[in-house]
């Protein structure tokens, strides 16, 4: 995940967890999720239309918290915009040939540069 600060540079944010499911800090991770959830809520497939209607109201609702926590947490970072990239998610890997000890080792694939976070230390409320 890149972002543009609001001084116009564009940064890499470094990932800040241990997970396995993304490259990406954890907190864009989680917007993504509760994105993914929240878009559920509008399936209409096997619903009533009451169902839908409750549906709509609670993505509607989820929808609400979910961008004001995003932006509260770009606002502290100085960041105007993310830009999501391939690397973010899920974890890529590549195959490489068999070592000389005859295993095949499996490297993740990251981006060629990491800039430092220039966005740290936050400013937390
Ligand atoms: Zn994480």
């Amino acid at each position: 995940m890149r972002a543009e600060l609001n001084t116009g540079e564009i940064v890499t944010l470094q990932k800040d967890c241990g997970c396995v499911t993304h490259n990406d800090p954890h907190w864009t991770y989680m917007d993504r999720v509760a994105a993914d959830l929240n878009s559920r809520l509008l399936e209409p497939t096997g619903k009533t239309p009451e169902q839908r209607w409750h549906g709509l109201h609670g993505a509607a609702i989820e929808e609400g918290a979910r961008l004001a926590q995003k932006l509260r947490d770009m606002q502290r970072r100085g960041i105007v915009r993310l830009i999501p990239d391939e690397f973010d998610d899920p974890v890529v890997v590549r195959h490489v040939p068999l070592g000389v000890d005859g295993t095949r080792r499996q490297t993740p694939l990251k981006p060629d540069v990491i800039l430092q976070p220039s966005y740290l230390p936050l400013n937390e409320q």
